[in-house]
């Protein structure tokens, strides 16, 4: 399988090299040149294996380059118990014909870690496979999740070196920590003195800095990024929808065959186009249910054809989908609108913040995405009323999707999968206010997760109750100007 560019150009590589590369010259995102079937043999094959086994089996169609046996053993490392304890992507069943697909259960307690549990993986053997002598330097900058997420995947990966810039007041408390007391061997944490902005501004400034490429070069370096538009964070997510669906079948939960919809909470359009190409592969899917939050740009271009950026950003409660550019979105208006006009649209959208699609492409895109949005109210009355029905103690993120898939049951009767993307303790405090408890914080910048399982008689996850007694190792802020100095430290 070859991989193309989402916008014009004739660049063709192989699978290790459009994870090595992350973005083609053109500005364009990779994309398969065409998509395997999940056939009745597969499928007959996934029901007996585990989750490591599908996703080797999975990836294994997509990474053709790839040794398969490889493929299964990184996949066994990063699935397994070591790393997801109780299994790495369990459906639950909340209520009648009511699902949510758990991707928490990995070392930071976010969706993240799905895929950057096994691209760092990929990226080692793709640095192999391409002969790199190099050594690979990856930079983040992140405001919480992706960060932390990024350094456990990548923590003692051979050949890859990874250093994250964060803004200093732009996270939460327990994502400070989190970050601070990062272990590894090839690990570094920086805080800056500004907002995210300047943290990820400072990180392209470095990478198209040519003199300082030139330096890093001679050290032994090569530059990379870990960013959600890397086809090697993508694919990994489309297993789970697979693996979900079968999990459901072996269940007895919906006949072979049955359409279901899933409904995913959105910020990038990562997950939720996963989710897409499962279904182009010919997982049987009714409906997905893209849900914002008061950012709800998604929404209105689903049900208008119109993506405008030239509106209010709101900071909320599920800030992992505060975004008002959703890079992926470029992957399906590829599969809509082709690689001419999809050049076209992400020009108008670089120039202008907006650009309108055709009648006929949002009809297509009509045919199987729904958008919905909640606003902070409805998260928090979500929350709540979740939690009194079912007892289930849901994060603002899965809070967000899962009012829209309530409503979607009931206007239609369909059964629907929520995907729940982080857990509730690392957005402990909005949690805990959202069920009406007031928190003391008598005992540090933990308080509030031990409020919560006193609360709700939850534990509180493993990665984060650990926190407690770890060292802090990273220390101190410097001037986004001075990040460059740094990456020599
Ligand atoms: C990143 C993230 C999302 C959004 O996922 P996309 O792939 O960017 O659409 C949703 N919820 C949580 C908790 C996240 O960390």
């Amino acid at each position: 399988m070859k991989y193309i560019s989402t916008r014009k150009g004739i660049e063709t590589l192989s699978s290790a090299q459009a994870i090595k590369k992350g973005i083609a010259d053109n500005g364009g995102l990779f994309v398969p040149d065409h998509i395997p079937l999940l056939t009745d043999s597969l499928f007959d094959r996934l029901v007996d294996m585990d989750y490591a086994e599908r996703a080797a089996e999975i990836l294994s169609l997509f990474l053709t380059d790839y040794d398969k046996n490889a493929l299964k053993e990184d996949c066994r490392r990063a699935y397994g118990e070591g790393a997801f304890t109780g299994g790495a992507a369990p459906t639950v069943k909340l209520g009648e014909g009511k699902y949510l697909l758990e991707l928490f259960h990995g070392p930071t307690c976010a969706f993240k870690d799905m895929a950057l549990q096994i691209m760092p993986r990929l990226l080692s053997r793709a640095l192999k496979m391409t002969k790199e002598k190099k050594t690979a330097y990856i930079l983040v900058a992140t405001s919480g999740d992706t960060g932390k997420a990024a350094l456990e995947g990548y923590r003692d990966v051979e050949g890859v070196k990874i250093k994250v810039f964060y803004p200093v007041n732009g996270v939460s408390a327990i994502q400070k920590l989190q970050m601070s007391t990062q272990e590894g061997r090839n690990v570094s944490v920086q805080a800056i003195n500004g907002n995210f902005d300047d943290a990820q501004n400072g990180v392209k400034r470095i990478f198209s800095d040519k003199e300082l490429n030139a330096r890093l070069r001679a050290a032994g370096y090569t530059l990379t990024s870990a960013n959600s538009i890397n086809w090697g964070r993508l694919a990994p997510q489309i297993v789970y929808y697979i693996s979900s669906y079968i999990d459901l079948y072996t269940a007895g939960e919906i006949k072979r065959g049955e359409k279901i919809a899933f409904c995913v909470p959105t910020g990038n359009f990562g997950n939720i186009f996963a989710g897409y190409l499962a279904y182009r592969m010919g997982l049987p899917v009714s409906r997905f249910i893209c849900a914002s939050n008061k950012n709800n740009i998604l929404t209105d271009f689903i049900n208008t054809g119109v993506y405008d950026r030239n509106r209010e950003f709101y900071q909320t409660m599920s800030p992992s989908m505060d975004i008002l550019i959703s890079s992926n979105l470029e992957r399906l208006l590829y599969f809509v609108s082709g690689r001419e006009k999809t050049a076209e649209y992400m020009n108008r959208l670089a120039e202008t913040g907006r650009y309108e699609i055709s009648k006929e492409e949002l009809a297509e895109i009509q045919s199987i995405f729904e958008g919905g949005f909640t606003d902070e109210e409805g998260t928090a009355a979500e929350i709540k009323a979740t939690y009194k029905e079912t007892c289930a103690v849901i994060d603002p993120h899965t809070a967000v999707a899962y009012r829209q898939a309530e409503q979607y049951a009931y206007r239609t009767g369909g059964k629907v999968v929520t995907v729940s993307t982080a857990s509730p303790y690392k957005f402990a405090a909005d949690v805990l206010k959202s069920l009406g408890k007031k928190a003391d914080n008598k005992r540090g910048v933990l308080s509030p997760l031990y409020e919560l399982s006193e609360y709700t008689g939850t534990p509180i996850p493993a990665p984060l109750a650990s926190l407690e007694g770890k060292s802090v190792r990273f220390t101190g802020a410097v001037n986004a100007a001075d990040m460059p100095d740094t990456l020599f430290d």
